[in-house]
C-alpha cells in the first residue's frame, strides 16, 4: 500500500462542499486526549457556538460524533416512542429517510406525500394535523437536498404548536447557508452536518433540543432504541455535571475542524454569510440563463445553496458531469428518484459560495456542454 493524495477538487455538488484550507489545518493539529481539560475547554466553545449558529439557548445543543443522518436518527429515537403518530412531510429524498426512522423508533407515520421539486404549502399540513388529532409530532426538511427546495419553517412549525405538535427539522443543507432561527420559529428537535454550508469535512452532526422535548425524553416509559444515540447518556459527556465521564471516544480532530469553520463563521458574520449564499447564487442564476440554462425551482422557493438546474432536452447529463470532474476538477450531482436524468445539482455550500468558484463553474459547464455537441 502506497499514501493517498487525492487530486484537488472543487466540490460544487449537493454535499460534501468545500472545505476551507483553515480547517483542513485545525486539523492536522495534535490529538487531545478526549477528557483532557483543554479539549473540554474546546467542547465548550463548540457547543456556545452551535447555540449562536442556532439562534437559539437551548442547553442540550452539540455535535452528534457521526454524519447528519446519525443526527436524524437521534432526534427521531429518543423523541419517537412507541405508537407515537408522527406527521412526516415528504418532498424530496430525506422526508422518506425521516419516515423510515419513524417506523424504526416504533412510531406511527402518517405521510404528506409533497411533488418533489414544489414546497409543502401550510394549508396541506393543516389538514394532515387536524385530521390526525393524536399526533404528537411533525417532522419535515427545513432544506431539500434533493431538489433545491426551501420549506417555510417557520409557519410549519406555528401550525405544529396550533396543534399541540413537537416539531423535527432537517436543517442539515439550510444552517449556515439561510436563516435558521430555533427560538423564534419553536423549533423542538433539530439537526444539521458539517459538510455542507459550514466549509467543515463530513461526519459531524450539530443537533439541538427545546425544554419541551427533552420533557418528552424525561417522560419515556420504554428505553431509546439506541444505546449510541440515547441523548440522557451522551450528555454524561458532553454536559457532566459534576465532572464529565466516557461515553465514546469523541472525533478529537474532526472537532478540532468543527470549531475552526464556527470561528471563521463569526469573523465574517452569519447575516453576511447568508448574504454571501445569496448573492453567489445571484451570480449562478444570472450565467446560467447566459448559457442557455434554467432552474426547476420556483424563484420564490429556491434555495441559494443547492440549484436544481434543468438538463436541457437532448444533452447527456453524466457525460457533462464527467467531463466537469475530468476536464475541469469540479464536482457536481445527479438528480435523484424521479429527478434523476432530469437535473444537476450545483451546491454553493459553504467555501464554495464564492465568486471565483461560481465563475469556474461556469466556465465548465459552458465547455463541457459545447464538448457535447462536438462529439
Ligand atoms: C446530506 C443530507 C443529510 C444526510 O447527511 P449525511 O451527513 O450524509 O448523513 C440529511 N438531510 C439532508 C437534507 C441532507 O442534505
Amino acid at each position: 500500500m502506497k499514501s493517498f493524495y487525492p487530486e484537488k477538487r472543487l466540490l460544487m455538488g449537493p454535499g460534501p462542499s468545500d472545505v476551507h484550507p483553515r480547517v483542513l489545518e485545525a486539523m492536522a493539529r495534535p490529538t487531545l486526549g478526549h477528557l483532557d481539560p483543554d479539549f473540554q475547554e474546546l467542547m465548550e466553545e463548540i457547543k456556545g457556538g452551535l447555540k449562536e449558529l442556532f439562534k437559539t439557548e437551548n442547553r442540550m445543543t452539540f455535535p452528534v460524533s457521526a454524519p447528519g443522518s446519525a443526527g436524524m436518527e437521534s432526534c427521531f429515537v429518543n423523541l419517537v416512542e412507541e405508537g407515537d403518530v408522527v406527521v412526516v412531510v415528504k418532498n424530496g429524498v430525506f422526508g422518506e429517510r425521516m419516515r423510515q426512522n419513524v417506523l424504526r423508533s416504533g412510531g406511527v407515520p402518517v405521510l404528506v406525500d409533497v411533488e418533489w421539486g414544489t414546497a409543502p404549502d401550510p394549508a396541506l399540513i393543516e389538514d394532515a394535523l387536524k385530521a390526525n388529532p393524536q399526533a404528537k409530532i411533525l417532522a419535515f426538511v427545513h432544506a431539500e437536498t434533493s431538489t433545491g427546495v426551501c420549506a417555510d419553517a417557520e409557519a410549519l412549525c406555528a401550525l405544529a404548536k396550533n396543534y399541540g405538535c413537537l416539531t423535527i427539522v432537517d436543517a442539515v443543507t439550510s444552517l449556515g447557508g439561510i436563516p435558521v432561527l430555533v427560538d423564534e420559529w419553536g423549533i423542538d428537535a433539530i439537526y444539521s452536518g458539517s459538510q455542507k454550508c459550514l466549509s467543515c469535512t463530513p461526519g459531524l452532526s450539530p443537533v439541538s433540543f427545546s425544554e419541551a422535548a427533552l420533557e418528552k425524553i424525561k417522560n419515556r416509559t420504554s428505553l431509546v432504541r439506541s444505546w449510541f444515540l440515547d441523548l440522557t447518556l451522551v450528555m454524561d459527556y458532553w454536559e457532566g455535571e459534576g465532572g464529565r465521564s466516557y461515553h465514546h471516544t469523541a472525533p478529537v480532530n474532526a472537532l478540532y475542524g468543527l470549531h475552526e469553520s464556527l470561528v471563521m463563521l463569526f469573523e465574517e458574520g452569519l447575516e453576511a454569510t447568508w448574504k454571501r449564499h445569496r448573492e453567489t447564487h445571484e451570480m449562478l442564476v444570472s450565467g446560467l440563463a447566459d448559457i442557455g440554462l434554467s432552474l426547476l425551482v420556483d424563484e420564490a422557493v429556491r434555495l441559494p445553496q443547492l440549484n436544481a438546474v434543468s438538463v436541457p432536452e437532448g444533452v447527456d447529463e453524466a457525460a457533462v458531469r464527467s467531463r466537469m470532474l475530468n476536464d475541469h476538477g469540479i464536482e457536481i450531482g445527479a438528480g435523484l428518484g424521479p429527478l434523476a436524468g432530469k437535473i444537476w445539482r450545483i451546491g454553493l455550500m459553504g467555501n464554495a459560495a464564492r465568486p471565483e468558484s461560481v465563475k469556474r463553474c461556469l466556465e465548465g459547464l459552458s465547455a463541457s456542454l459545447a464538448a457535447g455537441h462536438n462529439s
